[in-house]
């Protein structure tokens, strides 16, 4: 890949705002692994791949890896403290909601608040982990 200082300069920039090493630009590896911050949906909206999924075997081209991290595909795993948009947004774990407005209770983990008790379920503990953390913020507040 040949590219101009310009290019480079504004590709490193745009990695190292969504998270990368000043460095990766000159030291990719040929693959890489990302973590999904944003569920991806099938085109009925049904969730494919729940937030958190880890993806290895990805190309590590810099080209490759900003354009996958503007749909939601970064090399850490989301968490509470992740400033991407989709993390930072709080959908995380948007909650599938049928045409009615109906939630769907197809959340297999659970997590408990240590403070109150309140139940948060998710796709994933992790994830289940991480609405708790959140909530937990309203303690504090
Ligand atoms: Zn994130
Ligand atoms: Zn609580």
């Amino acid at each position: 890949m040949v590219m101009t200082t310009k290019e480079r300069t504004e590709l490193r920039n745009e990695l190292v705002s969504q998270g990368y090493a000043w460095e990766y630009v000159d030291e990719w590896q040929p693959k890489t692994t990302l973590y999904l911050h944003r569920a991806r949906t099938n085109p009925e909206g049904d969730v494919v791949k729940p937030v958190g999924t880890k993806i290895s075997g990805v190309p590590g081209n810099p080209d490759y890896v900003a354009r996958k991290a503007r749909i939601g595909m970064l090399p850490y795993p989301p968490s509470d403290t992740c400033e991407c948009k989709w993390c930072a947004g709080g959908n995380v774990n948007k909650d599938k909601v049928t045409d009615s407005g109906e939630k769907v209770d197809e959340m297999p983990e659970s997590a408990t608040c240590s403070e109150c008790g309140k139940v948060e379920r998710a796709l994933t503990s992790q994830a289940a982990q991480m609405k708790i953390r959140v909530h937990l913020k309203t303690h504090s507040a």
